[in-house]
């Protein structure tokens, strides 16, 4: 095993990038195609959420569907629709390039692993590390010892582990995890909501929040 090091997980959905609701018009788009449904994310509160718990909500809602084959529509509509929608948020790929310099660096994102690599390689930030995704758990709140765990069959030692996201369901996770919760303000939540969560520190964004958050890791 090597030296103990931090291990840091960035959410992707308003962290990292912004999709213009690509990945809801390509849900959309899977559903009317595999079941005929016209709006079947109306309603959906996507913010936080991952892939799975998106599915129990529609099965709720509209009734049972092969979750294999909308997986598979989903993918194709989000690889259509993501080129020129994706937009990285302000300081992202320095502060990635920056953390992976010192710690351990992955994803802990509700996405399936590869919408989440659809997304990122859109920015030209998708990198492969120790991660949890949205196939691993329908409750994100059970990401972080995936993550962790996933680290540890890589051979590394894990010091902290810190979870990046913007929303409270990020927070909660990171609290359910055992994790230190860093929140920014660049996604879905309201600053308010942001706050009540107590986040162990709040970013403007990854731009003007790197010092701040080197500082944290110090
Ligand atoms: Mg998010």
């Amino acid at each position: 095993m090597s030296s103990p090091q931090d291990l840091i997980l960035f959410d992707i959905d308003g962290t990292l990038l912004r999709t213009e609701g690509a990945g809801r018009a390509s849900l959309d788009a899977a559903f009317f195609r595999l079941c005929g449904w016209n709006g079947a994310m109306d309603g959906i509160d996507l913010a936080g959420a991952t892939d799975g718990w998106i599915l129990q909500q529609v099965r709720q809602r509209w009734g049972a569907f092969p979750e294999d084959r909308l997986q598979a529509l989903y993918l194709e509509e989000l690889e259509q629709r993501i080129t020129g929608r994706a937009s990285a948020l302000p300081g992202v790929h320095r502060a990635v390039a920056a953390l992976r310099k010192q710690a351990h660096v992955g994803l802990l994102t509700g996405n399936w692993r590869e919408g989440a690599r659809l997304k990122l390689s859109a920015i030209n930030l998708w990198w492969e590390g120790p991660s949890a995704f949205g196939d691993d758990a329908v409750d994100r709140n059970h990401l972080v010892p995936v993550a962790r765990r996933r680290a540890m069959a890589l051979g590394h030692a894990v010091r902290r582990v810190v979870v990046i996201g913007d929303t409270p369901k990020d927070v909660e996770c990171a609290r359910a995890g055992d994790a230190i919760a860093v929140a920014v303000k660049t996604g879905f939540a309201t600053l308010e909501s942001l706050e009540q969560s107590q986040p162990d520190l709040l970013l403007a964004d990854l731009d003007q929040g790197l010092d701040a958050l080197l500082r944290l890791l110090g």
